[in-house]
């Protein structure tokens, strides 16, 4: 990697405000007509409510074939439940990576009633050779993801890829993730070395923080999120602090035949898939 290189913002976008499952309000940021993709990301969900009825009815059984999903929650609590069997329950803080591979079909509902619901869904592709793979899930309690304080009034999570000799707990050796999670207090500077060679994107969930070295750095505000290009990204918080998902992952540049929940290479593959979900293959 060039490290003298910054990173640019390519652009910025916000999501779409639409509903999915049983009706779960929620923002579309990645997988929308402005941007439909991201390879290897094919979609990001945003869920943040206060009010019960716009997450209540949850998630009910679907499919899914060809990719991971990966919810991270930031509040609330949210089951899940397969055909194979697994069950689970994501607290706030924890995170699930699960590689739908060849099948599955399963349940995401939230285990709560009232209260605060908000977390992340993002989509990552799978290579053709690990789409029909079996399926599997990397799941992690907040407790088991490290916590770096890189500089004072900085704190990272690190879910999957590296910060300095520290490991995120997600291992995915396709696309070799980056999934940051990171605070920043008012007025606060990092930098990190963005993986060479990545799609790279920044979510901003709170506050306002400013992206690129000081003479092009542009703002990003709240529900905003910023293309990157590579180089060592500069970020400064605003006056009310900052927080931001940063995620990166390396290109399949394979092609994407995808219809809902399923994502194959090819449309003679997405209609095996299709037949295999109705004849209960999944
Ligand atoms: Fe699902």
């Amino acid at each position: 990697m060039n490290r003298e290189s910054t990173a640019r913002v390519l652009r910025t976008l916000r999501g779409m405000p639409t509903s999915d499952g049983a009706g779960v309000r929620l923002t579309r940021v990645i997988g929308t007509q402005m941007l439909p993709d991201l390879d290897p990301f094919l979609l990001l969900d945003e869920f943040g409510t206060d009010r019960a009825e716009d997450y209540i009815a949850g998630f009910p059984s679907h499919p899914h074939r060809g990719f991971e999903t990966v919810t991270y929650m930031l509040d609330g609590r949210m089951r899940h439940k397969d055909n194979h069997g697994n069950e689970g329950l994501l607290t706030p803080g924890s995170v699930q990576w699960m590689t739908a591979g060849r099948g599955l079909v399963h349940s995401e509902m939230p285990e709560q009633e009232s209260g605060r619901m908000r977390g992340f869904q993002l989509w990552v592709n799978l290579p053709a050779r690990d789409k029909m793979t079996a399926p599997r899930y990397q799941e992690f309690a907040p407790d088991q993801i490290p916590q770096v304080t890189p500089t004072e009034g900085v704190t990272v999570k690190v879910i999957a890829g590296q910060l300095g000799d520290v490991h995120g707990p997600i291992v995915q050796p396709a696309t070799d993730p980056l999934y940051l999670d990171i605070a920043l207090a008012a007025g606060r500077h990092w930098a990190y070395p963005l993986p060479e060679g990545h799609s790279v994107f920044a979510y901003v969930f709170e506050g306002e923080v400013m992206l690129g070295d000081v003479a092009e750095a542009r703002p990003v505000v709240q529900q905003e999120l910023a293309v990157l290009g590579g180089g060592r990204l500069e970020m400064s918080a605003g006056s009310r602090g900052a927080r931001l998902i940063l995620v990166a992952g390396r290109p399949l540049r394979e092609p994407v035949a995808r219809h809902g929940p399923f994502v194959m290479n090819t449309r003679e593959e997405l209609m095996q898939a299709f037949a295999d979900y109705q004849e209960g293959k999944f």
